[in-house]
């Protein structure tokens, strides 16, 4: 556990509120975020970047509530967006649009053309008729869109294969082959500009030599594009650090980050902007799902804990297989007894976690640890299921940041037909 998830006389806190007392007053499923964990987090990427030319966009895919979005706005993060919908948030959230960057691989026109229309700093464009596409927009709405190539460095992020996105088989980046060509493309068109390069090699990385394979060679295609007389000012590196679920040792924030702006520096390149997009670092181990036990289901295989969270609020372990640790709130004086802690929703898919000893009985509250990253964001509405509630604690504070959804909501903008 960490400082800001803890035991208060036993029972499970968050920052100086119990758990127990936000259940009793939202109810569960409810997502908590800790203020002060997303603060701290992002305070180890600014002591990085301190003194040097360097920028944090967080990358909003991950957590992108307005209230955690509003946290980062004003430490000062920029965001890497994915969507149209997720610039919308950022300016509902009071954030800078001049410090958005845009990235994915499937941007419609009209995004662009509301991107172009805030003034975004820069588009990540991943192939050519991106490029083309983009032109075309930046020139009907008579603006100059700044572009960043994102390349696919084809190197091994250790990973899994579905957040993996640096190698060759991703749909993801320019091949490393096609690079400077591409470049070349994209400096004649009239309406882009181009400001920077990029690069992203997957998700939950928890090491660092990858980054700086990668980063050695984005480094050489920025000097072969110097030597042609492209200038880039700025260098994306990407996001993907890992946090600890269990047992993971990834690098610490502050001295992954000044690995990277130090080989930046020791090859010549300190005087371009450095940008980082985490996700997953910022927000992960900021956030618990907290669920309550519903039955206990004993049998000759498996004893099943059925508890009110199910996939379709916390994705990642039907998704990815992934583990996140589940504490109880309050711990029983009882012998343990091995689960698989299981949701509501009819698939056998849908578990939060396996073979856990936990001593439990129905009614009790459980946290789901490190779901403060791709918790929310890819939630559903599956079986009919109303969103969770979302928590913001600050100190002894306790925000209700997203009311739990009803579920009329659900139906809402629904017809029937009319015979
Ligand atoms: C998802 C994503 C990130 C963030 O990844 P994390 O693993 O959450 O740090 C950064 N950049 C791009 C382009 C992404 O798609």
């Amino acid at each position: 556990m960490t400082a800001f998830f803890h035991r208060q006389d036993g029972a499970l806190a968050v920052e100086q509120v119990p758990l127990a007392r936000i259940a009793a007053e939202f109810g569960t499923p409810t997502y908590v975020y800790s203020r002060a964990a997303l603060t701290a987090a992002y305070q180890a990427y600014a002591a990085a970047c301190k003194g040097r030319n360097a920028q944090v966009q967080y990358a909003m895919k991950a957590n992108s509530n307005l209230a955690v979005l509003q946290v980062f706005a004003k430490l000062g993060a920029g965001f890497d967006i994915v969507s149209g919908g997720e610039l919308k948030r950022v300016l509902a959230a009071g954030g800078d649009a001049r410090k958005v960057v845009f990235s994915g691989v499937g941007k419609s026109a009209a995004e662009m053309e509301l991107a172009l229309s805030h003034d975004v700093r820069c588009f990540n464009v991943e192939s050519i008729p991106e490029l083309d596409r983009l032109n075309e927009v930046a020139g009907r709405v008579g603006k100059r869109a700044r572009v960043s190539l994102r390349v696919n460095p084809d190197v091994d992020a250790k990973t899994h294969p579905y957040i993996s996105t640096g190698l060759k088989g991703n749909k993801f980046g320019i091949a490393f082959e096609d690079v400077l060509p591409t470049y070349r493309a994209a400096a004649a068109l009239p309406h882009l500009e181009v400001t920077g390069i990029d690069c992203h090699i997957g998700s939950q990385i928890t090491e660092v030599e990858p980054y700086l394979e990668a980063l050695d060679k984005v480094l050489d295609v920025v000097e072969a594009l110097e030597r042609e007389g492209i200038r880039l000012e700025h260098i994306d590196v990407g996001g993907g650090l890992g946090i600890t679920y269990t047992d993971e040792t990834p690098p610490d924030i502050t001295g992954f980050a000044t690995t990277l702006l130090e080989r930046v520096a020791a090859r010549g390149h300190g005087h371009r902007e450095v940008l980082f997009e985490p996700g997953r670092s910022l927000v992960g181990n900021a956030g618990v799902l907290l669920t309550q036990v519903e039955f206990l289901k004993p049998g000759a295989a498996k004893n099943f804990c059925i508890v009110d969270a199910a996939m379709n609020d916390l994705a990642r372990p039907a998704m990815y297989e992934a583990y996140h640790r589940i504490e109880p709130v309050a711990l029983r004086d009882a012998q343990p007894v091995t689960y698989d802690i299981v949701g509501p929703v009819c698939e056998s898919g849908d578990w939060l976690g396996r073979d856990r000893a936990l001593a439990l009985e129905p009614g009790d509250l459980l946290a789901v640890m490190s779901a403060g990253a791709y918790g929310f964001t890819m939630s559903s509405n599956y079986n009919t299921r109303p969103r969770a509630a979302e928590v913001m604690v600050d100190c002894a504070n306790v925000h209700l940041v997203r009311e739990r959804e009803l579920v009329e909501d659900l139906f809402r903008d629904e017809r029937l037909l009319q015979d």
